[in-house]
């Protein structure tokens, strides 16, 4: 087995990150076979709580109070509204629903609600993750006693680039909140975003950080930026799609047990990047039409290419493989079985 490090320099990762395309690949893929099934692929439904007029000025995100995006502010959402939906995502195949609001972080007057939705969803046999922002340690314990699985909160970029980006909150707040989150004994996921002008050597540093935690998140968001207009990031210059694939291979070099995710961008991603994201070790995406605010692919053309590919969801499907793939064959007649996350933002925090 290849070997659990947490000791990675930054010039060590912008070496992996130079290794001879094919050569990144086959070790990434040899690191995945150690640890995965190389055909699975876990599967998350998000929704999100409460979206919009953000007090944070992370620039790449269309829920920030400060930029004028034309979202539609909405109030948390009533718990019973999130029960039902994660039901529905639940019907459709997901196994894990995450729950996004856009706050600095939860008020103390916000926190019955949010426990009860843990509860909710944790009652229906889905596995539970939120993204509310900043957590202290008491608020991490409440939510950890209430069921939840997962917390999100991602490290965004590197610690050098990461005050272009966002000036409302420090790197080490984002640390703060997941040492809070792994203390509480939750899973931590936390993850990045590629393509916000940060340099090759950021993208190093990324991984560097997220790699050189205590432990290894269980799950690492890899997100494109999606270019929104009316965000300081809305012309920011395309991604090399290699330089992405490059860097999902590079975190499943450097987290052979973790989940790297896909995430954010994959709607302007063609069947072939995604498959070669796969094949450098991405394992888990968000299901269902949008991802918060962004469109993300309709279900059924992940099924296609889930198929395409011969890829097995890694989920428990609560209906019969057939009744499924008639539900998932006609979304419109069924779209109570997706969640509506269209007034909705891009990255997760
Ligand atoms: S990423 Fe999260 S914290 Fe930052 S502006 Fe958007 S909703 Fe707020």
């Amino acid at each position: 087995m290849s070997t659990v490090r947490h000791d990675w320099t930054v010039e060590e990762v912008e070496q992996l990150l130079n290794t001879p395309f094919n050569d990144l690949l086959f070790q990434a893929q040899t690191v995945h076979r150690e640890y995965h099934d190389p055909n699975a692929v876990q599967v998350s439904t998000l929704l999100s709580i409460k979206t919009g007029a953000c007090p944070e000025d992370c620039a790449y995100c269309p829920q920030s109070a400060r930029y004028d995006t034309g979202l539609e502010r909405e109030r948390l959402m009533e718990v019973e509204a999130v029960i039902e939906k994660a039901k529905a995502a639940k019907a459709a195949g997901s196994d894990r629903f995450c729950m996004g609001a856009a706050w600095r972080s939860p008020r103390d007057k916000d926190m019955p609600y949010v426990l009860a939705m843990v509860k909710g969803v944790k009652e229906l046999g889905l596995e539970t993750c939120m993204t509310l922002g900043m957590l202290d340690d008491k608020k991490a314990d409440a939510l950890a006693e209430a069921g939840l699985d997962y917390y999100n909160h991602n490290l965004d970029t590197s610690p050098e680039f990461y005050g272009e980006i966002i000036t409302t909150r420090t790197y080490s707040d984002r640390l703060n909140t997941l040492a809070n989150v792994r203390n509480a004994g939750m899973k931590v996921c936390s993850g990045g975003i590629l393509g916000m002008g940060e340099s090759h050597k950021d993208r190093a540093g990324l991984l560097a950080q997220l790699a050189n935690l205590p432990v290894h998140p269980d799950s690492v968001p890899i997100n494109q930026l999606v270019k929104v207009a009316g965000t300081p990031l809305e012309t920011q210059g395309d991604l090399d799609p290699l330089d992405f694939i490059r860097t999902i291979a590079a975190a499943r070099i450097m987290m052979p047990a973790s989940h790297v995710r896909l995430s954010a961008g994959r709607e302007e991603m063609s069947e072939e990047m995604q498959a070669m994201c796969f094949f450098a070790g991405a394992n888990s995406i968000f299901y269902g039409e949008c991802l918060l605010t962004t469109p993300n692919p309709a279900a059924n053309k992940d099924q296609d290419l889930f198929r395409k590919l011969g890829i097995n969801s890694e989920h428990r499907v609560t209906k019969a493989p057939q009744e499924l793939d008639e539900i998932l064959a006609q979304p419109e007649q069924n779209a109570d079985l997706f969640y509506d996350a269209s007034q909705q933002s891009a990255q997760t925090h």
